[in-house]
């Protein structure tokens, strides 16, 4: 039998290429390995989301984008969170066996309430002990994660080893599979590509134009002020984004700015070239599947009803082994 590997991505914004090239390509080669289970985590993006009702765009949208880059629903189960409710049932009971200490020395809860200091709310906190039971409700035992990740793991496998101490084995230990994803650049070169800074993403969804304009008002080498300047590729996003989408020039590209034999401009129009190129396919799905009515809510029901099935045993399960 398949291991079931659990995946998870919160519906705020819109996938860009940092999370098809991080997460989305590799959840689709886990496909051929794995009994995949792919969640589109609504209720963990109440937690920063204000807007709630943007929700449902965003839900549309991330499920068109994993689709259109090849997550097949005949293969794994797509679905969104809140539509098998057992995972906030047992997120209490997990609840109740999780030391507060153990929640509040997460770093990305930290990071978070740093961030959003005006709105450091219960749901904040809890986020491991709902994260652990999206995990095994499914009895997930493979977790892909990135380096930054592994304490939420680690997190987990404590709450599991203490329900199965308590109440007999019941959920496996979740193995966290380090997966080395590239670290995507933002456009405006400060850190890696992120959703929260507005306008430096390329989004699967955007069109060939709106990527190249993008591209074309990144920044770049900020030592490199002129056309004859010499630049320095290693500082340089556009260079590195070249990395994933000119593999094959990316070394002359390098020579050809250090001695300034080719201009930014070009350098980006060559990139906007090759992506644009790279994404195409992709982008002619997406566009496919969200002109048939009812194509994405078909599958995300499909998708609920395919994992209620196995929520509902596991709390049959859980309730009986806690005598409720
Ligand atoms: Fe970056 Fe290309 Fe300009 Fe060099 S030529 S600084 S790699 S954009």
């Amino acid at each position: 039998m398949k291991k079931r590997v659990f995946s998870g991505a919160r519906p705020t914004a819109r996938q860009h290429i940092g999370n098809l090239l991080g997460a989305i390509d590799n959840y689709v080669k886990l496909q051929q390995e794995y009994d995949c289970v792919y969640c589109i985590v609504d209720i963990h993006a109440l937690t920063t989301l204000q807007d709630t009702h943007k929700i449902q765009g965003y839900i549309n949208d991330l499920a068109l984008d994993w689709l259109a880059a090849g997550l097949d629903p005949q293969k794994s189960i797509i679905f969104v969170q809140s539509h098998v409710p057992e995972v906030t049932e047992l997120q209490t009971y997990l609840g109740m066996m999780t030391p507060l200490s153990w929640l509040l020395r997460v770093p990305t809860f930290k990071e978070k309430a740093k961030a959003q200091p005006d709105n450091i709310n219960y749901g904040l906190v809890g986020y491991p002990v709902l994260m652990t039971a999206d995990i095994v409700l499914y009895k997930a035992e493979v977790i892909p994660v990135g380096e930054d990740q592994l304490p939420h793991i680690e997190l987990a496998r404590e709450i599991v080893r203490r329900f199965n101490t308590q109440f007999g084995e019941t959920f496996p230990e979740p193995i966290g599979k380090l997966t080395n994803f590239p670290s995507i650049p933002s456009l405006n070169g400060k850190s890696k590509m992120s959703k929260s800074e507005e306008g430096s993403t390329i989004d699967i969804a955007h069109t060939a134009e709106e990527t190249s304009a993008r591209i074309m008002t990144a920044v770049t080498d900020p030592e490199r002020k002129f056309r004859k300047d010499p630049g320095h590729p290693e500082i340089c996003n556009i260079y590195t984004l070249h990395k994933y989408f000119t593999p094959a020039e990316v070394e002359s590209i390098g020579i050809e700015c250090r001695k300034a034999g080719i201009g930014c401009v070009d350098c980006k129009k060559l990139l906007a070239k090759n992506m644009n190129q790279a994404l195409a396919p992709i982008r002619a799905k997406r566009l496919e599947f969200a002109s048939k009515p009812g194509y994405v809510k078909e599958i995300l029901d499909d998708g609920a009803a395919r994992a209620r099935v196995i929520a509902r045993a596991t709390m049959q399960e859980v309730r009986q082994k806690i005598g409720l």
